[in-house]
């Protein structure tokens, strides 16, 4: 079993750059949760198969290959990027990710991910079904307007075409969707760290977090 910090935290909460610089700085492999269920949603939305049937996207899970690599994320052996981030592509792995079989199969993927390497894992229920005796668990949050902010900045820089309402009502209902989910919901517990980001840079976030492990 390898090493493992596990970071928790709703869309936009920045969880994703800082789990990335907090990697690179512990000498730990990055793995963004959030882009296995997106590449999910968007081989939904690709094949055509319908939203709401569970088996068809059960069955896409597990004829998927999915890849943390250097060159980055491969999804089916080719690089996957953009593609995965668009308004669309949210809201689909959001939905998808509700089924309590297709989270148990990504959970023991996810699981095995850990079994080999030493690794900084963010995603939604990282700290509390995946792995809840990782030895540093944080919750990463922000308010829902500075969320929706920093997205929809994100989005201009990357030339993805959105409105900041388009952003801030699907970040709203992906919060209700992730914080009310049957199995592997959102939520703080007592045993995570918890952060509040709104008025802190990415750097302090990041020098938070690894004063702890630090033990400093
Ligand atoms: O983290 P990101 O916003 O990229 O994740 C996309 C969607 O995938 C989330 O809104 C959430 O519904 C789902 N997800 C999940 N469990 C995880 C990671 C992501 O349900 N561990």
């Amino acid at each position: 079993m390898g090493k493992i910090i596990a970071i928790d935290g709703p869309a936009g909460s920045g969880k994703g750059t800082v789990a990335r610089l907090l990697a690179e700085k512990c000498h730990f492999t990055y793995i963004d949760t959030g882009l296995m269920y997106r590449a999910i949603g968007y081989l939904t939305l690709q094949n055509g198969i319908d939203i709401s049937d569970k088996e068809a996207i059960l069955d896409l899970l597990k004829n998927t290959k999915m890849e943390f690599t250097n060159e980055g994320f491969l999804l089916n052996g080719k690089i996957a990027g953009q593609e995965l981030r668009t308004e669309e592509v949210s809201a689909a792995s959001a939905i998808i990710s509700k089924d309590p079989d297709l989270r148990a199969l990504m959970g023991s993927i996810e699981r095995n991910i850990g079994a080999t390497s030493d690794i900084v894992m963010e995603g939604r229920d990282i700290t509390t079904a995946v792995f809840p005796d990782a030895p540093y668990k944080f919750y990463l949050d922000a308010s829902l307007e500075e969320r929706a902010k920093r997205r929809f900045k994100e989005n201009q820089e990357k030339n993805i075409e959105t409105t900041y309402e388009e952003v801030y009502n699907n970040i709203a209902s992906r919060d209700y969707i992730d914080m009310h989910k049957e199995v592997g919901a959102l939520k703080r517990t007592d045993d995570q760290i918890y952060i509040d980001s709104t008025d802190l840079t990415i750097d302090e976030v990041v020098e938070k977090m690894f004063k702890i492990i630090e033990g400093e």
